[in-house]
């Protein structure tokens, strides 16, 4: 188990050295401050001890503003023991209404502390497991577990965003939806261990052939959307093309069997109409990629502007 850092913030020689020698004796890991300012200084810096005990009454800031101070913006929080010559229960309160999680009164017992410490300790872990539930739950939740890219709904998120931001700065964005052409057969010839492994290697292609700002999602079974901002038609289209060629220049080399590859795409860009509607970019985007289909696959199609306006005035209908 790693060392917990704790802050000691005490202008009282005697009692800092008493909190000192039993928080090492603990294992601890102490960090010793004088004055607020310095603990204040402390807590703000990289690594900061997640513990902290603070006395009351201390030079240049007092502990109940310190605390009040780390809860107005700090991002991870510090459980904070105050540390009291007063024992009457309004003073009490007042510590912890400022946002203090503990307190303990002077001259303290051993053992209290040790208490005291250990609660807040606990609460720190706590604290550390649900945050890293919810980082696996949102990685869950706007991910896909096969391919690793975003999922349905955390591409039409970015996508969304992307559009709203260029629509601000008066930018474009352009989006390609790419279909791997005749999947079902590898899916019905090989199984689907092997058309696993196609759809990861796809991704993994088109996550080497775009930018580092660009968006790759699983939009259905061997559909990907990929949102390019900053990008007009052209460009995005030439993207487009580039992914094309990465994805098709070399057959998948599954476990069993070597299944080549090629995709078909559309793409869609917001300054082909001045459209700022993601949903009609999507749709245009999708039907710039069945054109390719219809062409005979492994081509990329730009969608038209008379397109984007149609979609535009049946979507717009829709919503009104
Ligand atoms: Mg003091």
């Amino acid at each position: 188990m790693s060392q917990l850092r704790v802050l000691i913030a005490e202008d009282d020689p005697v009692s800092s050295r008493i909190l000192q020698a039993h928080l090492s004796k603990w294992g601890y890991q102490v960090v010793v401050t004088t004055n607020g300012l310095d603990a204040w200084a402390v807590l703000q810096g990289s690594d900061a001890p997640k513990l902290a005990v603070l006395d009351w009454m201390m030079p240049s800031m007092d502990g109940p503003e310190v605390i009040r101070r780390l809860r107005q913006d700090s991002k991870e929080y510090v459980y904070v023991i105050l540390l009291t010559a007063r024992s009457q229960k309004e003073d009490m309160l007042a510590g912890l209404e400022a946002g203090a999680d503990d307190y303990l009164s002077k001259p303290f017992d051993a053992h209290e502390l040790k208490a005291r410490i250990r609660t807040g300790r606990r609460i720190l872990d706590l604290q550390t497991q649900l945050m890293t539930v919810q980082t696996l739950l949102r990685e869950e939740a706007t991910h896909d577990p096969l391919t690793k890219t975003w999922n349905r709904s955390g591409i039409l998120d970015i996508l969304q965003r992307e559009c709203a931001r260029a629509a601000r700065s008066e930018g474009s964005v352009g989006v390609v939806m790419a279909d791997l052409d005749h999947f079902k057969p590898v899916n019905d010839t090989y199984g689907h261990m092997t058309g696993d492994e196609v759809l990861r290697e796809m991704s993994r292609r088109m996550a080497a052939s775009v930018r580092a700002y660009d968006s790759i999602g699983r939009y259905g079974g061997e559909e990907f959307v990929i949102v390019l901002p900053d990008c007009g038609a052209l460009s995005a289209f030439q993207r487009a093309e580039t992914l094309r060629e990465d994805i098709s220049n070399k057959p998948v080399e599954a476990t069993s069997v070597s299944v080549a590859v090629t995709a078909s795409l559309g793409v869609a860009a917001m300054d082909q109409v001045d459209c700022q509607d993601y949903e009609v970019l999507l749709r245009a985007a999708d039907a710039a990629l069945y054109r390719s289909k219809a062409a005979g696959r492994n081509q990329t199609t730009l969608a038209t502007p008379q397109e984007i306006s149609m979609l535009s005035a049946v979507i717009g209908q829709g919503k009104a």
